[in-house]
């Protein structure tokens, strides 16, 4: 008892009425915007609306503020941009100072962030020097009482927990890639543009990136974020050599190849691949599930796809309850025979 402490500041009381407007941190990769982004910001408009208050996005990197018009035609009331070329690379000792600036001038109510590699990273990195409460992951959100009530999956996705943050602003939360729908494009928007003056001091910098390696690319072709179509192998694969069968599928869909948690522990496929709860959260058109069981923690990933199909040799497997078609049988073989018959298929065509 009594080995580890920890010292906080006592909390002063904070006039919250001075708090205002819902922001969203957007995320630019190879000189796109990141679809989250537009999710984030289609959540941050019903939030606005409901709480009478302004939508804002905070845009931040090198030759960023063309981006301003894409959210502008989504419904954006005020962009404020952050331009610097010493943002050009994404460091989190750099971004978390700009936005921590930012944060503290301008007081916003609500920040969500993209629960993505550098949204996990710089979030809490905010919020511990802010002092400020962050919920990660969130997969619902919405207003209470005129609090944010952020909800998400907890104890391996059996309960739900809804969390609220009282005492300290803004309230912030992360929301993963594809679990909220995008702002629609409205073509009629008339946002707000701030031009921050910023300070960026990349002597201090612990940390720096040499060589950014894109290994989904390297080893995996079409990242499964952002896919259409996903092939998707379990532990009933079997084994590495037998992922080449769900790669062939893949290729012939033109569909990215995922996993379970247990075929990635394996070492058949890189993590960047896994979907389910500790991995990516997935919408496709079509989910092709292989030798999967469907556990909750593989589900909550992918279970919003708009056709699920399942390929299991047990008729029990839990996966069919949740497939809109299903073949019972051993993937070894119905897999070659359905990337055959595709083949023929598209040879015809
Ligand atoms: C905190 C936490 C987080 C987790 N996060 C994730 C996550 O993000 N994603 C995830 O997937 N899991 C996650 N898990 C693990 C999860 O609980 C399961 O262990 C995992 O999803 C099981 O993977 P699987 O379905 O591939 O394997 P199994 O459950 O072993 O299922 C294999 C299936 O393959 C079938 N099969 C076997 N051979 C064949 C064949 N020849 N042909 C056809 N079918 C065959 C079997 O009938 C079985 O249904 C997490 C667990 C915890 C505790």
């Amino acid at each position: 008892m009594g080995a580890i402490t920890i010292q906080r500041k006592k909390i002063e009381d904070v006039d919250l009425s001075k708090f205002q407007d819902v922001w969203i941190v957007a995320e630019i990769k190879d000189s796109h915007i990141r679809n989250v982004s537009f999710e984030l910001l289609g959540k941050a408009k019903e939030l606005a609306k409901e709480l009478n208050q302004k939508t804002c996005v905070l845009l931040l990197g090198d030759n960023v503020k063309r981006f301003s018009e894409e959210f502008t035609r989504r419904g954006a009331d005020r962009i404020y941009v952050a331009e610097h070329e010493a943002l050009k690379e994404y460091y989190t000792g750099t971004y978390s100072a700009v936005i921590i600036g930012v944060i503290s001038k301008y007081n916003p109510n609500i920040v969500l962030y993209p629960a993505t590699i550098n949204g996990r990273d710089i979030a809490p990195r905010i919020a511990a020097n802010l002092h400020l409460g962050l919920t990660a992951d969130c997969t619902g959100l919405s207003i209470q009482d005129g609090l944010l009530l952020q909800t998400r999956p907890a104890f391996g996705g059996n309960i739900m927990a809804d969390i609220i943050c009282r005492t300290s602003r803004p309230q912030m939360a992360t929301v993963r890639p594809n679990v909220m729908e995008q702002a629609a494009i409205q073509n009629n928007g008339d946002a707000e543009i701030i031009e921050l003056s910023i300070k960026v001091d990349l002597q201090g910098l612990k940390v720096k990136t040499k060589e950014v390696i894109n290994e989904t690319a390297a080893a995996c072709g079409i990242p499964v974020c952002e896919a259409d179509t996903i092939v998707s192998g379990g532990r009933g694969v079997g084994s590495k050599e037998n992922f080449k069968l769900i790669e062939d599928l893949a290729n012939v869909l033109n569909a990215a190849v995922g996993a379970s948690r247990a075929a990635v522990d394996l070492g058949w496929i890189p993590k960047s691949q896994q979907v389910g709860q500790s991995g990516n959260t997935v919408s496709p058109r079509l989910y092709i599930a292989c030798g999967i069981s469907g556990t909750i923690q593989h589900l909550v990933g992918m279970k919003s796809s708009d056709i699920i199909i399942a390929i299991n040799k047990d008729p029990e497997a839990a996966i069919f309850q949740f497939a809109n078609y299903g073949i019972v049988g051993d993937l070894c073989e119905i897999l070659p025979l359905l990337t055959k018959a595709l083949e023929d298929k598209l040879n015809e065509n």
